[in-house]
């Protein structure tokens, strides 16, 4: 991977347009030189996907499929060079990026080709009707991505795109073009037919990204990043009336009732808190603790908050990454001080920790525990997509449940429980799309994934993906009786 980073369209790669710089979120420093799609640009790359359609639509899904695997196949070849690209954007643990979120692209790929290769259309069969559907793809997919997970939420949209006969131009975060650029090059490696898989880079508003969703040749987005830019993506296609499919921000609760095993509540808590330093859509940020067990639940999860550590990337042993960037710190570090505006008592952490070389550079935060805040707080009903959790008591489990539901997100919520009824009734209740009981962030890919209310539109994962990347067309046919 160079440090210039470029579109590639039609198989190419193409460096034009102005340049920006990202940031090393260790350091602070400059690390790489990233070109920014203009209109021009993005309307040579939507041309470009295109003018592959009908080739790659026209496809058996059994061959499509076979790509998806070879992608799969040769993301693993380049598996270290994915790894130094997400972390040199990131700043994640080589932990972490090695043992999910490069094989997460890797298995996407090879996950969806299996779903889609094995996918049944319907037929309805009555007297003398044969009813059936046959799918199609929607045609150019723009796919938008965000910097948290940056390979593995872009290959989680890829793979049932392509697989369902789309072609693509994807736009990744412009803090994190590194991991999807390796991919470019594995794509053209391959030789993926050229114009299936197209890359621009840029920013978001007023520039590439809302270049190419408004562009009339795309037929429908993809979006994964923050509830407010759904809503600006969902304004700029309403007059084309273009699929979306948006996976949104969260205010995700984690309830913890008396009768759990705190030892496993704790742990559970400290990872959905703070992995990828809470900068993941289906972390916690809202812990309801049953009373009796409240202030051992919070000691010890505060205990644990100081006790992360604050390792370089390299570093197998680290659990605390930095923000991405110096905006985000920055946002992230407006809630701490909110929260003591807002009468919260600290409880671990609230300030920027310093380490005497050049991280202090970076763009760390210290993992976060409060408590005391209202339940209209400001920084309990916002998302801050940092590691930090605000925790409060509760006596009755309809009074958790109507807590954790009052919220304008509902992505996922926890429940730490050993009563398997209450685990059961509470889990039906709450208002999200995704509740795990007793564990947190175990997938299965083919279950369907996405948010209620302000969390998103729509669900992926497994049939439902092909769902929303294809189109069914329904034939009917009148059958005479025969006549001899
Ligand atoms: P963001 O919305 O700022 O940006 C996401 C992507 O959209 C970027 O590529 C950006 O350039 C682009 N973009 C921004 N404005 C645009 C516009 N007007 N038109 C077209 N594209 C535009 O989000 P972010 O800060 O990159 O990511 C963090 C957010 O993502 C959080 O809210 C988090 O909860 C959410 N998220 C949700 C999920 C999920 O599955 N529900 C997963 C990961 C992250």
């Amino acid at each position: 991977m160079s440090d210039q980073v470029n579109h590639f369209i039609g198989g190419v790669p193409v460096a034009e347009g102005a340049t920006f710089a990202t940031h090393d979120p260790v350091t602070g420093r400059p690390v790489r030189e990233v070109r920014e799609a203009d209109r021009d640009v993005v309307g040579r790359a939507v041309a470009a996907a295109r003018a592959a359609l009908p080739g790659w639509a026209a496809l058996p899904v059994a061959e499509r499929a076979t790509w998806m695997r070879r992608l799969a196949g040769a993301i693993e070849e380049r598996f270290e060079d994915l790894v130094a690209a997400e972390i040199a954007d990131t700043g994640k643990s080589i932990t972490q990026t090695r043992t999910l979120d490069i094989p997460r692209g890797a298995a996407n790929f090879r996950s969806f080709a299996e779903i889609a290769a094995q996918h049944p259309e319907d037929a309805f069969h009555l007297t003398d009707v044969l009813s059936y559907t046959v799918r199609k793809p929607l045609g150019v997919v723009a796919v938008i991505v965000p910097w948290n997970l940056p390979f593995l939420l872009a290959t989680w949209k890829l793979g049932p795109a392509l697989v369902a006969g789309n072609t693509v131009v994807v736009k990744p975060s412009e803090h994190t073009p590194g991991s999807v650029a390796v991919l470019a090059e594995i794509a053209a490696s391959i030789g993926l037919p050229a114009g299936v898989l197209n890359v621009v880079n840029g920013f978001g508003g007023g520039s590439t990204g809302q270049f190419l969703v408004e562009h009339p040749g795309v037929d429908a987005v993809t979006f994964t990043g923050e509830s407010r830019t759904g809503s600006t993506i969902m304004k700029a296609v309403a007059d084309r009336v273009k699929p979306v499919s948006f996976e949104l921000g969260g205010k995700n609760a984690g309830l913890v009732f008396a009768d759990a095993d705190l030892d496993a509540a704790v742990e559970g808590s400290v990872r959905s808190v703070f992995t990828n330093g809470g900068q993941v859509c289906l972390c916690t940020e809202r812990l309801y603790v049953q009373r009796p067990v409240f202030e051992e639940f919070t000691a010890r999860l505060a205990g644990r908050a100081g006790d992360l550590r604050f390792g370089r990337p390299s570093d197998e042993d680290a659990t605390m990454m930095p923000m991405i960037s110096a905006e985000h710190r920055d946002k992230v570090l407006s809630y701490y001080e909110l929260a003591k505006h807002e009468g919260a008592e600290i409880r671990a952490g609230g300030g920027v920790p310093r380490f005497g070389d050049d991280r202090d550079g970076g763009y760390y935060v210290e993992p976060t525990v409060l408590t005391g805040l209202p339940h209209d707080s400001r920084v309990n009903r916002e998302e801050i997509f940092g590691p930090v959790c605000h925790i409060a008591p509760f006596d009755t489990e309809a009074e958790a449940v109507g807590l954790a539901n009052d919220s304008e997100y509902g992505l996922a919520a926890t429940v730490w429980t050993s009563d398997l009824s209450r685990a059961h009734r509470v889990a039906r209740s709450l208002e999200a799309g995704l509740v795990w009981v007793n564990t947190w962030y175990l997938r299965d890919l083919r279950t369907p994934f996405g948010g209620v209310k302000l969390s998103g539109i729509g669900r992926e994962g497994g049939t439902r993906s092909l769902d929303f990347y294809s189109e069914p067309t329904t034939i009917t046919i009148k059958l005479e009786p025969g006549h001899d």
